[in-house]
């Protein structure tokens, strides 16, 4: 391992205190200049390519590079076995790929075209649910048509008792090159196979099924389980139930995304339900009961005497039921609100006008300074 192995920031040609951007930049530049893809064949730029991925790697994590910085290649050795090269079994190169090249050659998808197994497309649909089916959950079937893989031909497209055929084009590779003029000069543009689809193989007798597809669209029912504490706007995955997945690749996913009606009453903040209630004003004055409706039903809560309109209550564990653990619930917030009587008998009339006598409201003492109510009411009333 001792073998002169080249210093990470003399291989990306960064100073030792370059910053994680002049690293990442570096790197996409040696990396771009040596890539394989533009240079088929070429060994020496693959090496050099490797040993920049493998400094970019360390270099732009900061653990594995304060380590590196500390002791240098030892930090990555492993027990001197020698066996040479760097491990990159620990980490993802197509996170640092997707990452560095996405907008170089259009995304990780074309640049990884070949008849590799590719995971198939994500389907998406939507439900629509009441506010307390959100609450507490509730079971779904949705019905809609889903692509499953074709039972007559197990999904290869080709006529039972037949078998496909290696591509011509692209020799079963499933990609094919193309060398483009570009800003940095010549460059070899790799794409998915045109006559195989990147498939790498060529149905020549298709299956009368699915017509070579390999995979057929069924209507079907789908049991949809929501859980309780789903959000507006989230959404519940259903997996292998989404577009087939190619060369043997595993079919996507179906995302289901729930749409929540709103609620006459309630209101919903994260895990918290907001609401007013009324209150009678004698109830606001003197104390009592005061019947709340709650998600979990009504309940009544005692109010002290001379509580104010607008006062806000809290009953815990009244909210909703977190994704995560449906006994752990949010709070329900309630306002309290004064109802005034549009409509008295004259026996309350009488009562409630003894009660301004005794407040001395009819001394000119009370909220009705500087003037009797019958004249302002007379006013009024022309
Ligand atoms: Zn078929
Ligand atoms: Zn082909």
């Amino acid at each position: 391992m001792a073998e002169s192995k080249r210093d990470y920031y003399e291989v990306l040609g960064v100073s030792k205190n370059a910053t994680d951007d002049e690293i990442k930049k570096a790197y996409r530049q040696t990396a771009k200049k040596y890539h394989p893809d533009m240079n088929p064949g070429d060994k020496e730029a693959e090496a050099k390519f490797k040993e920049a991925s493998e400094a970019y790697a360390i270099l732009s994590d900061a653990d594995k590079r304060r380590q590196y910085d500390q002791f240098g290649h030892a930090a990555f050795e492993q027990g001197g076995g020698g066996a040479g090269g760097f491990d990159f079994s620990g980490m993802d190169m197509g996170d640092i790929f997707g990452d560095i090249f996405g907008d170089l050659f259009g995304g990780g998808r074309s640049r990884r075209a070949n008849n590799g197994p590719q995971k198939g497309a994500n389907v998406r649909t939507g439900i629509r649910i009441s506010f307390e089916e959100a609450v507490f959950g509730t079971e779904k079937e949705l019905e809609l048509n889903l692509k499953e893989k074709c039972d007559t031909c197990s999904g290869s497209g080709a006529k039972p008792g037949t078998q496909s055929e290696t591509c011509s084009k692209c020799g079963g590779k499933g990609q094919v090159v193309y060398t483009q003029q570009s800003l940095f000069g010549m460059v070899r543009n790799v794409q998915a196979c045109p006559d195989c689809r990147g498939t790498g193989k060529i149905i020549k007798e298709k299956c009368p099924d699915c017509y070579g597809n390999g995979y057929v669209t069924k209507r079907k029912k789908i049991q949809v389980t929501v859980p309780a504490g789903i959000d507006h706007g989230q959404s519940i995955r259903i997996r292998g139930k989404g577009e087939p997945g190619v060369n043997g690749g595993e079919q996507g996913d179906l995302l289901v995304e729930v749409a929540v009606s709103s609620h006459p009453i309630f209101r919903r903040q994260d895990y918290d339900i907001y609401s007013t209630a009324p209150m009678s004003f004698t109830q606001a004055a003197l104390g009592g009961d005061v019947r709340i409706s709650t998600v979990d039903g009504d309940v009544l809560y005692t109010i002290k005497p001379g509580t104010q309109t607008d006062t806000k209550i809290r009953l815990r564990g009244k909210g909703v039921p977190t994704l995560r653990n449906k006994e752990i619930r949010g709070d329900h917030y309630v306002t309290l609100v004064v109802q005034v009587p549009s409509k008295l008998t004259s026996e309350q009339k009488d009562i409630l006008e003894k009660y301004a006598e005794a407040s001395g409201e009819r001394d000119g003492n009370g909220p009705e300074k500087g003037g009797s109510k019958g004249k302002k009411s007379k006013l009024f009333g022309k």
